[in-house]
Order: structure tokens, then C-alpha cells, then sequence
């Protein structure tokens, strides 16, 4: 069924690059389904990355720009979110802000944040929310000022990040942290997981007629080998089950009618796991 869908480009093109004020996004896909996300602030001529997946496909995208980079914001520290950090941080001299709890994991953090952390980017404000639970130092950057957030693999558009280092109440803490951001915040996170998480969402929530309309969204894009991204605060609460464990269809497909909010996203992200 994937099979007829184009295969997703690892190439360094990025799929879409739009200019939003001052700061210039691209969404640039890395490894087999990864994305990393440059933003440039064309006041100050600085780059930033938000983590770094492959050095080689993100230094080509910065040099088909003219773009150097200053900054490298890593969510957590999986290989497939840091293996560019070393060789990109010693090509531009890039300084490289990433979770102080997982600064071990980390080697070459130039800059260890936590929640009380203020951070900026050439004058962008950015919070720092802990969302533990895919790992346990796992951090989401929040820029207020052009309501992005940068959500790494806690939460996906229609999905969210298996749970290896936290348990199901910490990885619900964390997704309902990011709920509570303002609904018109676009998100950007770590992976192109939009369509199989799409077609498990229909399989528990088949009544949701925008989760259909996005599903068929994300089938037209992923057809024509566009990105799902990024997505809504409002859009992932209408569609993501995972953020709609109180949705009656869900909970009566589960059979947990009467059950916490938190019971019935762990038992989603059970079936999720064997899906
Ligand atoms: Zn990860
Ligand atoms: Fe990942």
C-alpha cells in the first residue's frame, strides 16, 4: 500500500522554503525519513539548525543558500537527531544548545538548557519545555514571537514518539504540555511519520471527518513527495489521537469508556507499538 506513494527524497532539496517576516524556514529532509529545519533570520544573516541529522545533506542546503551556520539546537540525543553535530560544529564553528540532562549523551554541547533556560536567535525569544518520555532529557523549542515549536520525536503530526526512556505518564505530561501552546503555533518535529500515523488515527478514530480530510491531505502530498509538515496546535488536537484520548469513538473502540485521559493514550500507544 506505501509502495505506490514516491519513496521519500534523501536528497539535500528541500521541499518547501518560505519566507515568514524576517526568518526564512526549510524544511530539509536527512537519512531515510528525518527532517532538520534551517532557520535564517535575513536581519542578522544568521542560521540556525534545529538538530542535525546528516552534516553532509545540511551543509549542501546551507551552501546552495550562501547561508553559514551559527547555532544547532538539538531536542534530545538519539544518532539520528546529532550525527551531523561534530563535523558541523567544526566546519562553521556553530555552537550547539541541547538538554543539560543529556549532556552525557551528547558530547558536543556548547550550551546545556533546561525549562528555566532564556534562549534567543538573533533576537527570536525561545522557551525551553521539558517533554520527557521518548527519552528522558527530551526538550521542544517554543519561539513565542513566530509561534513555531520545534517538537522533536515527542510529538508527530497524528502521532507522537514511542515511549524508551519515560513511561506513559511522563510522555502524556509532555504532549500535554505542547497542547497548551497557543492552537495557531505551526509545528515542526522530527520525523515524515504523518501517513502510517494517519492511517492507524483512522483505524481508532474512523467518525473524525478532519482526520479524514487530513489523511487525504497527507496521501496527496506524500504522492507528490511534499512534506506533512509543519502542522497546528488546533490541527493535532482535531486529528491526533493521542491528544484526544477524551474522544468518545475512541474510547469506545478501546472499551475504556470510563477511564483516565491518561489510560486510554496508553493503551493508544500500545496498539501503536504492535500496528
Ligand atoms: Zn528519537
Ligand atoms: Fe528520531
Amino acid at each position: 500500500m506505501l509502495r505506490r506513494f514516491v519513496p521519500f527524497d534523501t536528497g539535500c532539496k528541500p521541499y518547501h522554503s518560505r519566507p515568514m517576516g524576517a526568518l526564512e524556514i526549510v524544511l530539509l529532509p536527512c537519512l531515510a525519513d528525518n527532517y532538520c529545519v534551517l532557520l535564517h533570520d535575513h536581519g542578522s544573516g544568521q542560521t540556525a539548525a534545529i538538530d542535525a541529522p546528516h552534516a553532509a545533506t545540511i551543509t549542501a542546503a546551507l551552501n546552495e543558500r550562501g547561508w553559514r551556520l551559527n547555532h544547532i539546537f538539538i531536542t534530545h540525543h538519539h544518532t539520528d537527531h546529532t550525527a551531523g553535530i561534530a563535523e558541523l560544529k567544526r566546519h562553521y564553528g556553530a555552537s550547539v544548545t541541547g538538554p543539560g540532562a543529556e549532556a552525557e549523551r551528547i558530547p558536543d554541547l556548547t550550551r546545556e538548557v533546561t525549562a528555566s533556560s532564556s534562549l534567543e536567535f538573533a533576537g527570536h525569544p525561545i522557551k525551553v519545555l521539558e517533554t520527557p518520555g521518548h527519552t528522558l532529557g527530551h526538550i521542544t523549542y517554543y519561539w513565542p514571537d513566530d509561534a513555531l515549536a520545534f517538537t522533536g520525536d515527542t510529538l508527530f503530526s497524528l502521532g507522537c514518539g514511542r515511549i524508551f526512556e519515560g513511561d506513559a505518564e511522563t510522555m502524556w505530561d509532555s504532549l500535554s504540555k505542547i497542547a497548551a501552546l497557543p492552537g495557531d503555533t505551526r509545528i515542526y518535529c522530527g520525523h515524515e511519520y504523518t501517513l502510517s500515523n494517519g492511517r492507524f488515527a483512522l483505524v481508532v478514530e474512523p467518525e473524525n471527518e478532519a482526520l479524514e480530510a487530513r489523511v487525504a491531505e497527507v496521501e496527496r502530498l506524500r504522492s507528490e513527495g511534499k512534506p506533512t509538515l509543519p502542522t497546528t496546535i488546533d490541527q493535532e488536537k482535531e486529528t491526533n489521537p493521542f491528544l484526544r484520548p477524551q474522544s468518545r469513538t475512541i474510547r469506545a473502540r478501546l472499551g475504556l469508556e470510563g477511564a483516565l485521559d491518561l489510560e486510554v493514550f496508553a493503551r493508544l500507544r500500545q496498539l501503536k507499538n504492535k500496528a
